[in-house]
């Protein structure tokens, strides 16, 4: 049984697709969801289909993988069973757990309803919707209340974060407010709300500086060695400053799935079961642990980052495990290889390294673009995305830009 069909559990699937095992994968979804492109979906630039993937479509042709959509609520040790959301118990003889992680609002988890943070389908719809009812209430309010519609504030200065940032400046202002006359007038801001020194903490300082620099030179303000003490429907508190907007995006924390505490083993701070070297649990060598939920030090003695060639890693290391049948004391340690990192500021600039080799420009987007084309599933995403890109440089239109209903919180 295979819980999640995210980065590990598809990779742990599609690895054992031909192996003569049975596998049950389940997740609450029916699809695989392609996270890194997901702020894209939430500032209008793509839309839903073109970056998931039905599960039950991937695996089509593979007679030995079923698909279960159903949320797992508990793993019951005793019975060797993994409990669903209907009481029924799942049975199994080998558990990979990929459930990912979810955001972490540093225990204030009623900041969730104002602060959506971005890890589904159905956030970056939300996000989308907040964003686009937003330009629209703009359009016919007073000018001094306009303000809180207008300000989009990011908390977290991460990947996720500057990504967001620095393609709503673009797209807010090249593709979107062209539309909206009185917003022209009123102007818009975007602020990035970082807690440490510098963003993108894990990449070099030098980096950091630049996507900083193309940050601002895109409007974005960003504000560095600041703490969000208080999110509310209107606004939000980052030390004892007051910033009033009802656009906030939470990018700032993450925290395993709850899923994992019915293991009873030890987690980490994140809420991460620590697994051994071979990515099973300590007491069971036949349940694993992978991906973001798993904390798997590398050779320096650090949890290993919450990226996705990480749990694409571990799915086909633990899929290798299960093909050769390996008893625990024959099998290697896993073992990550880093090929590198970036992230986008604004719609064709990047920073990163690939190979231990640093870039930066027009040369890194050009890059990550091919990566994230070459990773996306199916002939068919990887083409609507490339051909939504083009457009998008051709006319600078965004192709998604439709309001489907209000906003859950206004529902
Ligand atoms: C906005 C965003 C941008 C990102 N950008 C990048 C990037 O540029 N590069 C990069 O390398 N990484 C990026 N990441 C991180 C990367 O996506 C994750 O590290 C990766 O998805 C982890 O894979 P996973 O298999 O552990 O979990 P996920 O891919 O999150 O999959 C978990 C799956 O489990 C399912 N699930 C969860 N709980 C249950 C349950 N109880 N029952 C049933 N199903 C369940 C979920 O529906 C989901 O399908 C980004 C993440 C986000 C959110």
């Amino acid at each position: 049984v295979i819980i999640g069909g995210g980065f590990g559990g598809l990779a742990a699937a599609q690895r054992l697709r031909r192996v003569p095992v049975e596998i049950l994968l389940i997740d609450r979804t029916n699809h695989h969801l392609f996270q890194p492109l997901l702020y894209q979906v939430a500032i209008a630039a793509l839309s839903p289909g073109d970056i998931a993937s039905p599960l039950r479509a991937i695996f089509r042709s593979h007679r030995n993988v079923t698909i279960l959509m159903g949320e797992a609520v508990a793993v019951d040790r005793a019975r060797r069973a993994i409990l669903m959301e209907n009481g029924e118990p799942v049975c199994f003889d080998i558990l990979i757990l990929a459930p990912g992680s979810r955001h972490f609002y540093f225990g204030k988890d009623i900041w969730e309803r104002f602060a959506p943070g971005l890890k589904t389908l159905t956030d970056a719809l939300e996000i989308r919707e907040r964003l686009l009812i937003s330009f629209e209430t703009a359009e016919r309010v007073h000018p001094a209340e306009a303000c809180k519609y207008l300000t989009f504030v990011i908390v977290g200065g991460g990947p996720t974060g500057v990504e967001l940032a620095g393609a709503l400046a673009e797209v807010a202002r090249k593709g979107m407010v062209p539309d909206f006359p009185t917003v022209r007038a009123k102007g818009f801001s975007i602020i990035l709300i970082e807690a440490g020194p510098r963003v993108l903490p894990a990449y070099p300082q030098e980096q950091s500086d630049k996507a900083r620099a193309w940050l601002e030179k895109l409007g974005v303000q960003v504000h560095l060695n600041e703490h969000v003490t208080d999110v509310t429907e209107d606004s939000v508190y980052a030390g004892q400053t007051c910033i009033p907007t009802v656009n906030v995006i939470w990018a700032a924390g993450n925290r395993a799935s709850p899923l994992l505490q019915s293991l009873k083993e030890p987690l980490d701070r994140q809420g991460r079961v620590i697994v051994r070297e071979d990515l099973s649990l300590q007491s069971d060598p036949w349940i694993f642990v992978i991906g973001d939920a798993a904390y798997c030090p590398d050779a320096e003695g650090r949890g290993l980052p919450a990226l996705a060639p990480v749990a694409m890693q571990q799915g086909r290391y633990v899929a290798s495990i299960i093909r050769k049948n390996l008893a625990p004391h024959a099998r290697p340690a896993f073992v990550y290889h880093d090929r590198g990192n970036l992230a986008t500021v604004g719609l064709a600039k990047a920073v990163g390294e690939i190979s231990g080799v640093h870039f930066s420009g027009f040369l890194a987007w050009l890059l990550w673009s091919l990566v994230h084309i070459f990773y996306l599933i199916g002939f068919r995403n990887r083409f609507r995305v490339m051909s939504e890109w083009i457009w998008y440089y051709l006319t600078y239109r965004p192709g998604a830009q439709l309001i489907y209903g209000k906003p859950r919180s206004e529902r």
